[in-house]
């Protein structure tokens, strides 16, 4: 457990994020535009077309020498073939591995209302209070999830969508009326908050599923009509594959039963999995599958299965891991008009919103 007394609080909020950014994209070129540009510490003209040389960055038109890094000390747009991106604070470029790596600096408040634009664009502005509030709340406590990177947060869904400051109207005035808000277990600790899309009528909690602490228990998400996210689009689904395949996808041989699960936590979500007879946990589970068949396959893992000739058919409830909050659901809450701090006591029953910076 992290115990942080309100001044490590300041500091924390107070310290930049490095998000690296458009690593997906794989870069080897790129346009760089920003009032000031600098190679190494030597002054760039703007716009700077950057591509991977033998030994650094090689600046088109620029006849001295090779730069180990491009960076902008203040706001930027990137161009990558066809994908433009402003960024607010300031962006280092170099070369890693034979691509550009960019690493965004940038103050928590300026990340927040593009995460909070991608990660639930078109709900209620109570629910985007709240995901912002979960969303600082895991920006805060996720600086090492890079570390062996050396940076704190990629720019995807494995951290938090970014879009640099690509951000609307709405999750602006979300971000800005939370302003230094985070959620803290008891009031006093501050732990990852997490999110996902709908949890199909029961959260689970982040030990159960990353195996790491987190902050909310596993609740029942359901109000007297039923489950508060059962307007999501994939609250139920189903899935087919193929038995060879989906074994082949397992690292196992197809021979005895395809998915039994082993154990399931209190939401429904299963833990442990015989899967061909092959034991593996859930996460691994998800993740193979995910791999070979895309993510939008095996949608959770509220999920039960069926075998029928070579096909099995998975049918499940729920899209996401299901941890912390669900974001169908406070999308439908708010629409009833609860409030940003209901909605966080409800998904997150053990924390208090504390207030880290004015
Ligand atoms: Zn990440
Ligand atoms: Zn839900």
């Amino acid at each position: 457990m992290t115990l942080l007394p309100t001044l490590a609080l300041l500091v924390l909020t107070a310290e930049p994020l490095q998000v690296r950014v458009l690593e997906r994209e794989k870069p080897q070129a790129l346009t760089l535009t920003a009032e000031r540009l600098e190679c190494d510490a030597a002054p760039l003209p703007s716009p700077a077309e950057l591509t991977v040389g033998a030994d650094g960055i090689a600046v088109k038109g620029r006849a001295a020498g090779r730069c180990a890094t491009v960076s902008s000390p203040g706001p930027s747009t990137v161009t990558v073939g066809e994908l433009t991106r402003r960024y607010p604070g300031t962006l280092a470029v170099s070369v890693e591995g034979g691509l550009l790596r960019l690493i965004n600096t940038v103050d928590v408040e300026a990340y927040l209302p593009s995460v909070v634009q991608a990660e639930l664009s078109g709900g209620a502005p109570a629910a985007l209070e709240a995901q912002a509030i979960v969303s600082r709340t895991f920006a805060l406590t996720g600086r090492n999830r890079h570390a062996r990177a050396g940076h704190h947060l990629c720019d995807l869904t494995h951290c938090q969508w970014y879009r640099g400051a690509e951000a609307d109207a709405a999750a602006v005035a979300a971000v800005k009326k939370t302003q230094g808000q985070v959620l803290m277990v008891g009031g006093i600790a501050l732990k990852p908050a997490f999110f996902h899309s709908s949890c199909g009528g029961h959260t689970s909690t982040a030990s159960d599923i990353f195996h790491e602490a987190g902050a909310g228990p596993a609740i029942k998400d359901t109000t007297k009509e039923g489950s508060a996210c059962r307007a999501a689009p994939d609250f139920e689904w189903s899935w087919q594959a193929d038995r060879v395949e989906l074994a082949k996808a397992l690292g196992a041989k197809p021979e005895g039963d395809a998915f039994v699960p082993l154990s399931r936590d209190k939401g429904g979500r299963v833990l442990e999995v015989s899967a061909f007879g092959k034991r593996m946990d859930g996460g691994e589970f998800s993740s193979r599958i995910g791999r070979a068949f895309g993510w939008q396959a095996l949608r959770s893992l509220k999920v039960t299965a069926e075998e029928v000739e070579n096909t099995v058919t998975f049918k499940g409830t729920g899209l996401g891991h299901g941890v912390g909050l669900c974001q169908h659901g406070a999308m439908a809450l708010a629409a009833k008009g609860w409030d940003a701090k209901r909605l966080l006591q409800r998904y997150f029953p053990d924390c208090q919103v504390r207030q880290v910076e004015e």
